[in-house]
């Protein structure tokens, strides 16, 4: 079985080297110079929206999948007039529009921030008057890892994220004193049969995620989760692996977005999970049997950005496991991760404690 992925990034290179084990080949479209699939799949180096790369890209795919959620709608459509394409291209549309992906959770039940959207200065201010400061303005479109957004506390942030965002289709949503967030990775099989991951508890630095700890919630937080993530998938009649980000807010779930793919706060499934994400989106893209989601301990995936720590001292560290992605350095550029494996919570906090980890566990911050 031949399964392409759209996107060469680190996403599909660790589809792809999940995918080898059983069996599966893979075609990678992407329009990049150097992917990070680079040297593991075959490429056809066209741009996502040029159809006659796509017509070379599917020829012979016996399904597709992708590994970003910018893909355009209409070549995930083009595509899915062909060939089997998974998760659904609608999937796409409302996870790319955070107005119709929160009206998606609203329709559905699932907790979400008020929010209004916001196009003209005039909506801005009814939308401001309606929801109140403090809130968050984020672009509606292309918003990813906090690019694109402002949170508004006084009248002066409100007319300065004016002057910067307005103009483009907007979101004006309700900030959310959250406690923690937390994310859930689900998976749906052909069949349509789920599993779902534990939680994973995150923290992001310059809105960039910088660590993951899991398993992270309460058996409410986790059956809530599960709840809303097999709602979505339901809804969808989706195939593959799904995240869902939420805020927790006074032991409840607010969900914020939902990425239709593999996500980076499930990373640590694969040294911490009986089945890693990426095998398990693949076995549903293939319409095999899903595999075991179980946690075989705990695990904390800390992301390697911009530049590299020394290598040998980070393997030193007890139950440590290294991915690098193949890329070369660039400021706010995810190089790798590091996923350190504890038996017990408090092993695991031990092994946190390791020298060869301080920059990385230091300077927790939430946003
Ligand atoms: P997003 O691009 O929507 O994932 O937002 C990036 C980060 O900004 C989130 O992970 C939160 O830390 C923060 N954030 C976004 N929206 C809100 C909100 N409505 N209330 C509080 N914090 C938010």
């Amino acid at each position: 079985m031949t399964i392409g992925i759209v996107g060469g990034g680190q996403l599909g290179r660790m589809l792809i080297l999940a995918g080898v084990p059983l069996g599966l080949r893979f075609r990678v479209l992407d329009p990049v110079p150097e992917a990070a699939t680079d040297g593991l799949a075959p490429r056809v180096a066209g741009d996502f929206d040029d159809f006659a790369a796509l017509a070379e890209f599917h020829r012979g795919l016996d399904c597709a999948t992708y590994e970003f959620e910018n893909v355009p709608v209409t070549s995930a459509r083009w595509l899915a007039d062909r060939l089997p394409v998974f998760p659904p291209p609608d999937a796409l549309a409302v996870a790319q529009d955070r107005v119709a992906e929160k009206q998606f959770f609203r329709d559905l039940s699932i907790p979400t921030p008020a929010f209004r959207a916001v196009q003209e200065r005039a909506e801005y201010d009814d939308a401001l008057a309606e929801i109140g400061l403090p809130a968050v303005l984020k672009t509606r479109r292309f918003g990813y890892d906090g690019k694109g957004q402002r949170v508004l506390t006084s009248p002066a942030d409100c007319a300065r994220a004016w002057e910067q965002l307005g103009g483009r289709p907007l979101i004006l949503e309700k900030f959310i004193p959250f406690t923690r967030e937390l994310s859930i990775v689900a998976v749906r099989g052909r069949s349509g049969e789920s599993a779902a991951y534990p939680l994973a508890e995150n923290r992001h630095r310059n809105g960039i995620l910088a660590r993951s700890l899991a398993p992270a919630g309460t058996d409410e937080l986790q059956s809530e989760a599960e709840d809303f993530a097999r709602r979505v998938l339901d809804r969808l009649s989706y195939v593959g692996v799904l995240a869902i980000e939420f805020f927790e807010l006074d032991g409840h779930l607010i969900a914020n977005e939902m990425a239709p793919r593999v996500h980076n706060s499930g990373h640590w499934t694969i040294d911490g999970a009986a089945t890693s994400q990426f095998e398990n989106h693949l076995r549903a893209l293939a319409g095999w049997p899903l595999g075991s989601t179980v946690p075989t301990g705990h695990a904390a995936m800390f992301n390697l950005i911009g530049t590299l720590p020394a290598l040998p001292p980070l393997l030193a560290v007890p139950g440590a496991h290294l991915h690098l992605y193949g890329k070369s350095p660039r400021p706010g550029r995810k190089l790798g991760h590091v996923t350190i494996v504890a038996p017990t919570r408090g092993e695991l906090e031990h092994r946190l404690e390791h020298p060869a980890l301080k920059s990385l566990v230091s300077e927790p911050e939430s946003s």
